[in-house]
């Protein structure tokens, strides 16, 4: 059987909030078994704290915030998609802002955050959500659907129409039990269009946005000088962002996940209509004793080692 993770250490961060361009820190704490991941923010004066579920994403225009009552944290996905890369089923992450600062766009500071708070395992067993049927959801030509899968493979296409976006570079299909989170995925940045940022400021939004924490373009071209860090980097953002949105169910999905074109609020559709649809799916704990299962098993712990989990390190 597989078990729950949790961090070992506190450790905290400082950076810009996309939005509100103020500095926020936030603090990681190890949490005990069956906890879930909880958000609390304690910047204000009675602090609250929010437990990871798809209903308490609140907002999904320009990220996935979710929230409680008339506070809000924005952002949560490049840190939700860290975490569930991890295998961190339990978390307190306290936040002193209403904003998860966006560090280079990606996930990848928020991977090492992690695993410097060293990621040990619990005496509970992990749950997982096995996928047994097709739920689909969609919008027009969009669309975002979970079918049976051994493994847990993403297949993402994007179009933009733009210059920049070229039809070879649009789709990714990558199994995260068999390819590492960390190489393929963890460095790609979130993207914007100028025309998009200027009317976002002129708003009081995206004050923290520069071209040190997002890939910018205008109608014709990418304005960082650097580049790209993988050609395909913008629908490896697509697939980073949906594995931190799927990960607001709280355990890992075995199935296969297939989007086009979708983005933060068909993401979050998705997960409310499984949860709805509660025949197509189940939770379930991996029998070590199952050949198949124990293979999918020994891969998922494969490349978890590959984040640095050394051992069995019990949480006390
Ligand atoms: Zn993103």
């Amino acid at each position: 059987m597989i078990f729950q993770r949790s961090i070992k250490n506190e450790v905290s961060t400082v950076g810009v909030g996309l939005h509100s361009g103020e500095k926020v820190r936030i603090v990681l704490k190890p949490a005990k078994e069956n906890s879930g991941i909880i958000f609390k923010r304690i910047d204000i004066k009675l602090p609250i704290e929010i437990k990871i579920e798809p209903k308490a994403v609140k907002e999904t225009r320009l990220s996935s915030t979710i929230g409680k009552g008339k506070f809000k944290i924005s952002t949560v996905e490049h840190l939700m998609s860290a975490l569930s890369a991890s295998g961190i089923d339990n978390i307190l992450i306290e936040v002193d802002g209403s904003e998860i600062p966006i560090m280079d766009g990606s996930s990848i500071s928020f991977v090492y955050l992690i695993n410097s708070a060293v990621v040990c395992e619990q005496s509970k067993f992990k749950k997982f959500a096995v996928i047994k049927d097709v739920i689909k959801v969609e919008e027009g030509e969009k669309f975002a659907k979970f079918e049976p899968y051994k493994g847990f493979l993403v297949d993402f296409t994007i179009d933009f129409p733009h210059p920049a976006f070229k039809k070879e570079n649009s789709r990714v299909e990558i199994d995260l039990f068999k390819e590492s989170y960390v190489n393929n995925i963890s460095r790609a940045r979130t993207f914007g269009f100028m025309q998009e940022v200027e009317y976002l400021r002129s708003n009081g939004l995206a004050r923290g946005g520069a071209l040190d924490n997002a890939i910018v373009l205008d109608e014709y071209k990418i304005l960082n000088n650097e580049g790209l860090r993988y050609s395909d980097e913008f629908v490896r953002h697509k697939i980073l962002d949906a594995i931190g949105d799927l990960y607001m169910i709280g355990m890992p999905i075995i199935g296969k996940f297939t989007a086009y074109k979708s983005g933060h609020e068909l993401n979050n559709r998705l997960l409310k209509a499984l949860l709805e649809q509660k025949s197509k799916w189940a939770i379930e704990y991996l029998d070590l004793e199952d050949e198949q299962t124990s293979l999918l098993a020994s891969n998922y712990i494969k490349d978890k080692n590959k984040f640095g989990i050394k051992g069995v390190d019990i949480l006390q």
